[in-house]
């Protein structure tokens, strides 16, 4: 059974994430921060479905909490390692840059793109032993358009993107791929002071995304017969943004 740690497993998109990856066979590290009821009720709907899971948790603005968290699973499981990775943990702090804080830039940038880096460099290694992997970037359709009242949020993704792409090149020949998911209007608690009957006129399939949707694709990319596709960004936004 191969391991996949969600990171943010107990938000809206991470849950769809670990349910459906779990039903595809992976033992499934559920990870959250402050959330701990959603995480153990994540593993017990997984453990409904006959799938298995453990919960993990840290705070992924935190270097030193992601070496200690990861590095004592290490310790507790000596012959076995972490083979996906999904980064989804995040979080979004809105103002015009006009009015933004430094510490609504620095949050907003320690926990998406630092805990992109901390979180992918403490498990490279082991696939990079292993040689095979994948790594998954939840992003954002504002890393790749940018959206008004988000240059912290658009600036974070935008670097993961960029970092997936170099990150690819650099370790394709170990059968390692890594890709990013920019998805639109995903109706979680992220959107949910959102006016979904005002934007959905402007998305083509006129609705927000569910969160099974976005997992169906994460669970593609986590797979064998995703092999051939590196250094994508792939869009789930209802043609919103092509
Ligand atoms: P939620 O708010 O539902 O979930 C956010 C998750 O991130 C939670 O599990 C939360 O954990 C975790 N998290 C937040 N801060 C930290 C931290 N410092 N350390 C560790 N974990 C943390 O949001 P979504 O499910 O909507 O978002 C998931 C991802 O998808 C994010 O990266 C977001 O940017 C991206 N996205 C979402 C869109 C949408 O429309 N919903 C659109 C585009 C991208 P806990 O609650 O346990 O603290």
């Amino acid at each position: 059974m191969k391991n996949a740690l969600v990171t943010g497993g107990s938000g809206g998109i991470g849950k769809a994430v670990c349910l459906q990856l779990a039903r595809s066979s992976f033992h499934v590290l559920i990870h959250y921060n402050s959330n701990k009821k959603s995480a153990d009720e994540v593993l017990s709907l997984i453990e409904s479905e006959g799938g298995k899971g453990e919960t993990i948790r840290f705070d992924v603005s935190s270097k030193k909490a992601i070496e200690s968290a990861l590095g004592k699973w290490k310790n507790d499981n000596n012959d076995n390692h972490i083979s996906v990775l999904v980064n989804n943990a995040g979080i979004s702090k809105d103002n015009l840059m006009i009015w933004m804080e430094e510490g609504e830039w620095n949050s907003v940038i320690n926990t998406n793109l630092n805990g992109f880096f901390h979180v992918t460099k403490s498990l490279l290694k082991d696939m990079i032993i292993n040689k095979w992997g994948r790594i998954i970037n939840i992003v954002s359709l504002s890393g790749l358009k940018g959206l008004p009242g988000q240059t912290n949020y658009s600036a974070a993704k935008a670097g993961i993107i960029g970092a997936s792409k170099a990150l690819a090149q650099e370790v394709g020949k170990k059968k390692i791929t890594v890709n990013a998911i920019a998805p639109g209007y995903i109706k979680t608690e992220m959107i949910k002071n959102l006016d979904e009957k005002q934007l959905k006129t402007l998305i083509p399939v006129n609705r927000f995304g569910n969160t099974e949707e976005v997992a169906h694709l994460v669970d593609f990319l986590a797979g064998d017969n995703s092999s051939y596709i590196t250094g994508e960004v792939i869009n789930i936004n209802g043609g919103l943004y092509t």
